[in-house]
């Protein structure tokens, strides 16, 4: 990848005025996933996020719909993360005529190669599995993009610096601010010359990241888009006694403990957890297993952060990771020894909702066992494997297959990344002053409804849920 950093743009355009800015919700707006806004500026098109619509059979189907508009109208895309709900439909826009630059944090960009290629991978992997098993819908099933796509897509990446106003099309200027979620993870303030400023939340973080600071203050702007993930929740307080009773109850049945965990950040966050609690004499010192390539990959990215000292990483006095005890798993065959551990031990393994990836192996083999555990550390969207164990399923389908769920489940959702409902309120009300108008996207239902009832009530202001695909004039 060549993320060449980017140069802010002159004041070309002084005193220029824009055409009127109107948002649309193409992904994101009452799911979670697929986040896709794009701002209209005159006859400029930009698209904030890009990202994947992930989950059920239906949600994953409509990454293969009309966008709505033509990608090669688009004339650049920002992004806030490297999640792949956020970024994971970039190589498809680029395959589809999408001509621009990509702009995102330094760190953002690296962890996006990483989650694009492996995406791309794991979309080839299904279609061969599909093809070769009999168990799609479709004759020819074939991926949404190829590693050719994504790595095309990679080439497209450009770095932009932290708190710094960057042209990112012509009177149009960004300004991404740590957002405290994952690494690099930002907050996008798009202002328009002459014209409205859009403050997109991105993905919120927490107060408490063991590795990154806390969101920074948001800067007042006419029309904020907020997320609401946990828009009806209040996360429990981080208690680290939960998470060693569940490895000492499994490691006392001499079972395992099995973690689906996002591969970016929430493997670093598990890894300081872990390391805490042996170093403490909460847990025994068990073999932990990181039994994901992309995981693996985002970790070295971390440390690079952490030696550097990013502006959204905290300053550490220790390493953070115990790296002594810990195994990589690069390799398939690596993969396939800890199907079936013949000792107590942890293994963390991606994707964190169990809807893709290596954990799907392991969740066939360890499911049936009662004396394992599959601790559940994150977000669960609906449709996902990882939501049905959430809920008590008591079966669940992998490659065709239904496989008994014998073992325990514990949810830990406290592990989470992301701002409760009361962070997000928080973060909202420290803005300098009210906006116009506030749009609650990238939730289920629920969620939305929920934190724009509290906005309203709470903060008084106007706040709507807009529906996917809806257009809304920014004034
Ligand atoms: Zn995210």
């Amino acid at each position: 990848m060549t993320v060449t950093a980017h140069r802010p743009g002159s004041d070309a355009h002084p005193g220029r005025k824009s055409g009127p800015a109107a948002l649309t919700f193409l992904g994101g707006a009452g799911t979670v996933t697929g986040s896709k806004t794009l701002l209209s500026v005159g006859a400029q098109e930009v698209l904030v996020d890009c990202g994947l619509f992930q989950g059920g059979h239906d949600l994953r189907r409509r990454n293969w719909d009309d966008l709505g508009v033509a990608p090669g109208r688009i004339g650049a895309v920002l992004l806030t993360h490297a999640h792949l709900d956020h970024c994971g439909y970039v190589p498809k826009l680029c395959s589809d005529g999408f001509l621009g630059p990509v702009l995102a944090t330094r760190a953002t960009a690296r962890l996006v190669e990483v989650v694009l290629l492996d995406s791309a991978h794991l979309l080839e992997e299904e279609a061969q599995h599909a093809a070769a098993h009999g168990w799609s819908k479709h004759s020819l099933p074939r991926p949404l993009y190829t590693s050719e796509d994504a790595q095309n897509a990679v080439g497209r990446l450009t770095a932009v610096p932290f708190d710094t106003s960057v042209e990112v099309a012509a009177a149009i200027r960004g300004t991404w601010r740590p957002a405290g979620h994952i690494l690099g993870s930002a907050t996008v303030h798009v202002e328009i010359e002459g014209g409205a400023s859009i403050l997109f939340s991105g993905d919120l973080g927490r107060q408490g990241h063991p590795l990154l600071k806390a969101p920074a203050a948001p800067p007042a702007a006419d029309v904020v888009v907020v997320e609401s993930t946990y828009g009806q929740r209040k996360h429990q307080r981080r208690d680290p006694a939960r998470l060693a009773d569940a490895i000492n109850r499994t490691v006392a049945r001499g079972g395992s403990v099995l973690i689906p965990a996002f591969a970016v950040d929430r493997t670093e966050v598990l890894l300081c957890a872990l390391k805490e609690l042996v170093e403490g004499g909460a847990i025994p010192r068990v073999p932990v297993f990181v039994d994901s390539p992309m995981a693996l990959r985002a970790l070295g990215i971390y440390r690079e952060a952490l030696d550097r000292q990013d502006p959204d990483v905290r300053s550490l006095a220790d390493d953070p990771f115990d790296l002594t005890h810990l195994q990589a798993l690069t390799s398939v065959e690596q993969s396939m020894t800890v199907n079936s551990p013949r000792y107590p031990s942890i293994v963390i393994s991606a994707s964190g909702m169990a809807s893709g990836g290596r954990v799907l192996h392991h969740l066939k083999h360890q499911l049936p066992d009662p004396r394992n555990t599959v601790v559940l550390v994150g977000f669960q969207a609906a449709g996902t494997r990882g939501r049905a164990l959430q809920e008590g399923a008591r079966l669940v389908k992998i490659h065709g297959h239904y496989v008994p769920v014998r073992a325990e489940v514990v949810d830990l959702e406290e592990y989470s990344v992301h701002a409760d409902a009361d962070d997000v309120l928080a973060w909202l009300g420290s803005m300098p002053a009210a906006p116009s108008s506030c749009f609650v996207t990238h939730g289920e239902p629920d969620a939305s409804a929920a934190l724009r009832e509290r906005i309203e009530a709470e903060l008084g202001w106007l706040a709507v849920v807009p529906r996917s695909g809806e257009r809304v004039l920014c004034t």
